[in-house]
């Protein structure tokens, strides 16, 4: 028989992008009977309360977590240590702890040494997001046909990992299991090293003196435009990625300036085949991501809205039937 992918209580530790959207799927999917969330500020506590997408909004990360049979952190990657610490004696004996940072290698190290061991840590992370930040920017569609990577430390009971599995299948991801060190590797070549490039890209536009703001502003409908997007993403989110997954930023760092020192040295030759042979292999990359449907063929302005909503299951809540 398939693992349910529903809880009793869900408690939501921060409430932002990610949270926010969390809680909405959920909602629409009916994956709980009751969601309670807490955010570190009392402004967006008042505005989750106000938004009425979870049942509710406590003060407290303790008093969020009691009773809770899935306690997911959706905070910054660095407060994940502190938050575990915080939240480990109140935890119901049984639960699932997750989280859902971009960095998994130093979340599992910062976060298991705090949890006891009546209660199941599953750490994951959904390849998912916007540039937007704040209880306002989820939606219950940010998951469909994304990836979610989960990184279960050795040891950890089968059963709780396939129960996180069937909740995230439930909002709409894809789930592959793999070790946080090997996540750290991949996602520092496919997302933070590109970050890292448009951060900088976008830093160097803005102290080029040559050109005017207003120009870099006008003219950004170029390769540019995509990567001002990529640099609006959250500075505080992205600090920790970086200070938390450094040495696999680090060695792709170095990767890409030896290949990027082979690209100038072919241009000062006037080496054009060594030009034209790089940019076609990396045409057939794009064109592979777009074959296995990580992304559209269309350009990425004017395009439909890409998540259509699921459909929500077709039992509603019941107990679970494993
Ligand atoms: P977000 O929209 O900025 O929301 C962050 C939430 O965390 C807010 O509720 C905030 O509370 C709370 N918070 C911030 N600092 C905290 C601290 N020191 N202690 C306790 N709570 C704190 O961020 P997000 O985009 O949802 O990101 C949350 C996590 O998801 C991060 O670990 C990130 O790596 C991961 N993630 C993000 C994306 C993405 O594209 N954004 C994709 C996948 C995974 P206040 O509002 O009260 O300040």
């Amino acid at each position: 028989m398939s693992t349910s992918p529903r809880f009793d209580r869900i408690a939501l530790i921060g409430f932002g992008l990610i949270g926010g959207s969390i809680a909405r799927a959920a909602r629409q999917q009916g994956l709980a009977k009751e969601i309670v969330t807490t955010a570190r500020s009392a402004k967006t506590r008042e505005r989750v309360m106000k938004l009425g997408v979870v049942d509710r909004v406590v003060e407290t990360n303790v008093e969020a977590v009691q009773g809770a049979d899935l306690v997911i952190l959706c905070i910054p990657v660095g407060a994940c240590g502190p938050v575990a610490a915080e939240i480990a004696d109140h935890l119901k004996p049984g639960a699932i702890v997750s989280d859902v940072g971009s960095v998994k290698a130093s979340v599992v190290k910062d976060m298991a040494p705090h949890l006891p061991a009546t209660v199941h840590f599953v750490p994951a992370h959904p390849v998912a997001g916007t540039e937007h930040s704040g209880p306002d920017s989820g939606f219950a569609e940010l998951f469909i046909n994304r990836w979610c990577i989960l990184t279960p430390p050795e040891g950890t009971d089968a059963k709780a990992t396939e129960k996180l599995r069937a909740f995230w299948a439930a909002l709409g991801a894809k789930v592959e299991v793999m070790t946080p060190e090997h996540h750290d590797l991949v996602l520092a070549i496919t997302s933070h090293l590109p970050h890292l490039i448009a951060y900088t890209i976008v830093g160097t536009a803005e102290e080029f003196s040559n050109v005017s703001r207003s120009e870099v502003l006008k003219f950004s409908a170029g390769g540019f435009r995509d990567f001002t997007r990529i640099a609006a993403s959250d500075p505080t989110m992205w600090r920790d990625v970086f200070l938390h997954n450094k040495d696999a930023v680090l060695e792709m760092l170095s990767q890409f300036s030896a290949d990027l020192g082979k690209l100038t040295r072919a241009m000062q030759d006037g080496d054009g085949d060594a030009l034209f042979e790089h940019f076609t292999r990396t045409r057939a990359i794009r064109r592979g991501i777009v074959s296995i449907g990580q992304d559209s063929a269309a350009p990425d302005f004017g395009r439909p809205h890409p998540a259509k909503a699921l459909a929500p299951l077709a039992r509603p809540y019941a107990a679970d039937s494993e």
